[in-house]
């Protein structure tokens, strides 16, 4: 309102009409340019009384009530993390894990495939031979500090021993928190071997 009635009084000076209007740019606007915002309103008196009676009567406070009243009545967008999760994608990549058998063997055959795929460079291997003949890692490390998440130890994995698991909350206040060892990988496996295994066959047609 004021703004109208300032434009009104200072229409009759076109240097004191500059107050209530735009001055600071540099140069005109392209004829080209479409502008986008609500014209400005006239000039006339009768606009400026509808314009006045629109802040008397608080109209855009009450239409603003109006819609924040609609929403109450709706499902809210947001959820009360950490009491209430959204859903994962089978797909999802989080902590890595490193799972075994149903006879409590572990999986990983020691073929370093995953160490030699990772790109980060984030997995160490070492493995010896068993008395069976079988091999076997000693050394399972991921310095998850390094691991960019994309998956490729994973997919590379023949055996499915290595695997990014549904969990993603696993932050830490230390840096060495965050570097895993073979103890660490074969518990995190045994922790989430339900869902894991659920996530694998829910994929398992695009593998
Ligand atoms: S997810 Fe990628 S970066 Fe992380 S350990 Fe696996 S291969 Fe390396
Ligand atoms: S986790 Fe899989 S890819 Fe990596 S060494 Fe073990 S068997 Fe090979």
């Amino acid at each position: 309102m004021s703004s109208l009635f300032l434009r009104k009084i200072f229409s009759i000076n076109p240097a004191l009409n500059c107050v209530t209007r735009r001055c600071f740019q540099t140069s005109h606007p392209v004829a080209t340019y479409k502008l986008v915002s609500r014209p400005d309103p006239s000039d006339d008196w009768r606009t400026i009384g509808d314009e006045s009676a629109r802040h008397l009567f608080l109209i855009e406070l009450l239409k603003g009530m109006g819609i924040t009243m609609a929403k109450v009545f709706q499902e809210p967008a947001t959820i009360n993390y950490p009491f209430e999760k959204g859903p994962l994608s089978p797909r999802f990549r989080g902590e890595h894990a490193l799972r075994r058998y149903p006879s409590g063997e572990e999986r990983c055959i020691a073929c370093k495939l995953c160490e030699a795929i990772c790109p980060a460079q984030a997995i160490t291997i070492e493995a010896e031979e068993r008395e069976d003949g079988s091999r076997r890692t000693t050394r399972y490390d991921i310095d998850m500090t390094k691991c960019i998440y994309c998956g490729f130890c994973q997919e590379a994995c023949p055996v499915d021993a290595i695997v990014e698991g549904p969990n993603f909350e696993y932050s830490t206040e230390t840096h060495e928190e965050l570097l895993y060892n073979k103890e660490k990988l074969l518990a995190n496996g045994d922790r989430w071997e339900a869902e894991i295994a659920a996530n694998l066959k829910a994929e398992h047609y695009y593998r």
